[in-house]
């Protein structure tokens, strides 16, 4: 369902402010060029600076006005248009080149990366109407002129395979353009273009228009004294709104009569301030928002289905980062055109840095899988962490009400509800932790951890994944000073927080469907012929034990040579964390194991490892699940994995596969039926594997009725999100719906 868009103002809008910014001293136009003074045009090529967009600013010049025109095309296209409005200043490239009466100066920075981006995106860059435009830092696909009927499918291929290349690069982003995508270095914006004027024009007022999200960059820079005018439907905080480019001309020429004296109708719509709808009784807070792009792997897929029917029903908003850096400012944005709402807002790159890559996945992650000697722990991230956690916590306050009910999710945001309590919130707050808690003797081994569970002890419920997580938070919580634990409850400083298990379960009905193969599952299943494919889908993490099933594997080929060109293992990993150098060490090793086990029994035709560093929609991996005869899912520690439970759904009942579980995993709390393993122990896990590999059928389906039985018993992912909604308000019906 899609909202309305924002009001408009009753048309008593009072004129004065802008005819004060038209006759103010001075006064430069920021203008973008490309939907705002020209049309679209099938190919970049073809839209140029047309007599009448050139007139109009001359006119603008004229008036001794300052223009600007504020680009995103390469500085080629730019610098071929600078003759015919002259006085103007130009920037290219979202402002990487800028020419203000001067020559341009390169910019300082260059973008070699961007050259594999073109390598990995390969084949997709030679689908008829795709059309790629290499710039100075960025890299742009047109999709403008691909047929109708692939266009969702290419777009979503793109994007899917931008934002895996993302994973390594973590100093460039993603961009949506109109019908096209742009990656670029993240210092790269149109944003900066503002204090490079103002810097040239001390005490200049500043006027911008725009038509799409990159132009919101310059938009967010303005002060009080300036006004943003969207060109379009597109840009949502805007002062006023013009309908179209025609509407922007009709914008420049008033401005260039008022400057003057005269008078004439104003073209604008002004805009009421943004709305952003704030009262909600009900907000879901995360690291990020998900994705809102449909059938992307990194959707958190399971969560949202869990979570939707309780934010709509109780008309509630998923707060978190937007994936955008800014330095200055940071105002939640809600788009509430999807379901459910999300709300989300940028931080400063250090804060980012520190926070996410640092005290989050440098410090707790580690920790809190047990594994202390990888913790990488200062206290300016500890402060990022604060802060972070102080501003999720802050516009969770702008968008509810005092009483609202709050979910926070995970280790990002441990301690959001102890700011949100020291501002004053009431209403109930839960946490659900995904990932393990560790024993006490091993939180304890970083500084903060005495405020973190006390800061943990402002939820009125905190749920685990597993009984044992549940039980090392309430040790923890008795080395608190004042903290009473009594059975599953914790009283510390007036308030009670109840402590709960709720395994998370998943969605599955998109993996029970026998489908068609998708073309890659077809070519796998072709190509293996008669073999056994083991197989492995894991995030590229240390925490997944991926080089100890490797050298389990090479184990098996060792003491079992009658498995030689029979069996295949085809390791999925998706990319992750790749600015974390731990992460990219892992990548390093697991390639090289790969690279030796290959190379050791490796035949001319038979290739014992397969390796993709890579993600599947959900859709394709039911479908290599389905194929597989053996899944290796064997984390050193993990809070659940999905993985081994949405194997089990995606089987053949007839002729199921065989799921090989770590001990380790929360997963095996309930899937006691899998042929469950140590993954430390390299000659344990190949006997096992070798086991699963010769099960008898009768076994096999035996085991995975249990297994499918035991998931049955736990429900799908609404259940897990009602069940903790249920204990978090009991009266849940009155108090949010
Ligand atoms: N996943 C995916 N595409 C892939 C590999 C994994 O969509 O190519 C999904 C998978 O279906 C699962 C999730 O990523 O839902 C991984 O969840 P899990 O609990 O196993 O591990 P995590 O990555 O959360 O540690």
């Amino acid at each position: 369902m899609r909202s309305e868009p924002p009001a408009v103002m009753a048309m008593t809008y009072d004129l004065s402010r802008w005819r004060d910014l038209a006759t103010c001293e001075q006064l430069a136009v920021l203008v973008d060029l490309d939907g705002t003074l020209i049309d679209f045009a099938p190919t970049p090529d073809e839209a140029v600076l047309d007599d009448r967009a050139a007139a109009v600013l001359r006119e603008v010049v004229a008036a001794g006005i300052q223009v600007v025109v504020v680009s995103g095309r390469p500085r080629h296209a730019i610098d071929a248009m600078r003759a015919r409005v002259p006085g103007a200043w130009w920037v290219a490239e979202h402002g990487s080149w800028r020419w203000d009466g001067t020559d341009a100066v390169p910019p300082a920075i260059s973008a070699p990366e961007l050259a594999s981006l073109e390598r990995r995106l390969g084949s997709l860059l030679g689908v008829p109407g795709t059309l790629i435009e290499r710039k100075t830092l960025s890299l742009c696909v047109h999709w403008r002129l691909v047929a109708a009927a692939e266009r969702a499918g290419v777009v979503a291929a793109l994007e899917n395979a931008c934002d895996e290349w993302l994973e390594e690069y973590p100093g460039y982003e993603r961009m949506a353009g109109v019908e096209l995508l742009e990656v670029r270095q993240r210092t790269v914006h149109k944003g900066t273009v503002v204090s490079w004027v103002r810097a040239r024009m001390p005490g200049v007022r500043l006027l911008a228009l725009g038509d799409d999200v990159t132009d919101e960059d310059m938009f967010a820079e303005l002060g009080d004294e300036d006004a943003s005018i969207g060109v379009g439907p597109r840009v949502m905080r805007v002062d006023a709104r013009a309908a179209d480019v025609r509407g922007a001309h009709a914008f420049l020429r008033w401005l260039v009569d008022a400057r003057r004296g005269a008078s004439r109708e104003f073209p604008l719509v002004p805009l009421a301030p943004p709305a952003v709808r704030t009262g909600h009784r009900f907000l879901v807070m995360s690291n990020r928002t998900p994705a809102v792009t449909q059938g992307r792997t990194r959707e958190v897929g399971g969560l949202v289905s869990a979570l939707e029917p309780a934010l709509r029903d109780a008309d509630g908003v998923w707060l978190g980062w937007s994936g955008q850096v800014r330095e200055h400012g940071s105002r939640v944005v809600v788009d509430d055109a999807v379901q459910p709402a999300r709300a989300r807002f940028d931080l400063p790159a250090t804060v980012r840095e520190q926070f996410y890559a640092g005290f989050c996945n440098s410090v707790l992650w580690p920790l809190f899988h047990g594994f202390p000697s990888r913790v990488r722990a200062n206290a300016q991230d500890w402060e990022a962490y604060l802060t972070a956690n102080e501003r999720y916590a802050g516009h969770a306050l702008e968008l509810t009400r005092r009483d609202a009910t709050l979910w926070v999710h995970d280790y990002h945001l441990l301690l959001a509800a102890r700011s949100l309590r020291a501002r004053g919130h009431q209403g109930r707050i839960g946490l659900f932790l995904h990932i393990p808690f560790p024993a006490y003797e091993v939180l304890s081994t970083i500084p903060w951890a005495g405020e973190l569970v006390e800061g943990m002890l402002a939820h009125d419920l905190v749920g685990f994944q597993t009984a044992s997580s549940a039980a090392s938070f309430l040790a923890a919580a008795r080395t608190v000073r004042g903290a009473v634990v009594d059975g599953w409850s914790v009283r510390h400083g007036g308030r009670t927080t109840q402590v709960g298990v709720y395994a998370a379960t998943i969605d599955p009905a998109g993996f029970r469907t026998p489908a068609e193969d998708a073309p890659e599952v077809a070519g796998l299943r072709a190509s293996l012929g008669s073999r056994r494919l083991i197989l492995g889908v894991d995030r590229l993490d240390y925490s997944k034990g991926i080089p100890e099933r490797l050298a389990a594997f090479e184990r098996l080929l060792e003491r079992s040579p009658d498995w030689h060109g029979r069996v295949v293992f085809l390791q999925v990993s998706v990319p992750s964390r790749a600015e974390i150098p731990d992460y990219a060490e892992l990548r390093e090793k697991v390639e090289a194991l790969v690279g030796r086990i290959n190379g050791r029994f490796g035949e001319t035709d038979w290739v014992p490892v397969r390796y993709l560093y890579r993600s599947y929609e959900h859709r394709v991996l039911a479908q290599l699940y389905r194929l597989a005869d053996v899944a290796l899912v064997t984390p050193l520690r993990d809070g659940m994995n999905l993985v081994a439970k949405e194997f089990v759904v995606a089987q053949d009942p007839a002729r199921p596969g065989v799921l090989v579980l770590s001990q380790f995993a929360g997963a095996a709390e309930t899937l006691t039926d899998a042929l469950v393993t140590n993954p430390f122990h390299p000659e344990g896990l190949a006997a096992d594997l070798d086991q699963a590999l010769r099960m008898p059928e009768g076994e096999r389906v035996h085991r995975h009725r249990m297994l499918s039985a035991a998931l049955e018993r736990e429900g799908d992912a609404r259940v897990w999100a009602r069940r903790f909604l249920d204990d978090l308000v009991p009266r849940r019906l009155h108090a949010i719906d």
